[in-house]
């Protein structure tokens, strides 16, 4: 990598072991991905090589809570659905986050039915909230840093318990949504 001609021969590099451990966890994020509806198309799409997740250290999507520490819900969860959830969250490796991708993981969205769930936060920690409907990747990318910079930083809150808090970071849309380019007129004229 030419890393070694940069330093000088005889000099020793000395550090934290936490912040080592610190800087490889948040550079080696594994998500899980909870993908139930279109969210998941855009959660897919910050994988595809316009936007590269990879570029984060966070493209390895596992499909295996045993191996994941970050899962994303991205879209709509039906109460049926959320026992698996639940379970999911249950398995995934300490220490864990968990990122709230779109109006419908956070809030249930437009779907405000007795069979959505009214935002998944009631039932599993959320670290953080990604707006949107949907959010775009750069937006979720996003996400995933406020992520690595609380990994960073070792901020892992716990109650006097020692239950694992949630974060609970509502990000700011990075993205002004555009006007109607005409007026929109419903039924004929
Ligand atoms: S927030 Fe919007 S894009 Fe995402 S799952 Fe809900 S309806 Fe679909």
């Amino acid at each position: 990598m030419g890393l070694e001609s940069a330093l000088p021969t005889d000099s020793v590099l000395t550090t934290n072991l936490n912040r080592v451990i610190n800087w490889a966890r948040r550079s080696s994020v594994w998500p899980m991905p909870f993908a139930t509806a279109c969210c998941g198309i855009e959660l897919m799409a910050t994988a595809c090589s316009r936007f590269d997740l990879a570029r984060f250290g966070a493209e390895v999507m596992r499909f295996s809570p045993r191996q994941s520490d970050l899962l994303i819900v991205a879209g709509r969860v039906s109460v049926k659905t959320l026992p698996v959830l639940q379970r999911i969250y249950a398995q995934m490796a300490e220490p864990k986050w968990v990122i709230s991708m779109g109006a419908c993981a956070s809030t249930g969205g437009v779907f405000d039915t007795y069979a959505v769930v009214q935002g998944v936060d009631q039932f599993i920690p959320v670290d953080v909230y990604v707006p949107g409907c949907p959010p775009r990747p750069e937006m979720l990318i996003e996400g995933i840093m406020a992520i690595q910079r609380m990994i960073d930083q070792e901020n892992i809150p716990r109650d006097p318990s020692g239950q694992r808090r949630a974060l609970n970071i509502a990000l700011n849309p990075n993205y002004e949504p555009r006007h109607q380019p005409r007026p929109v007129t419903i039924g004929a004229t």
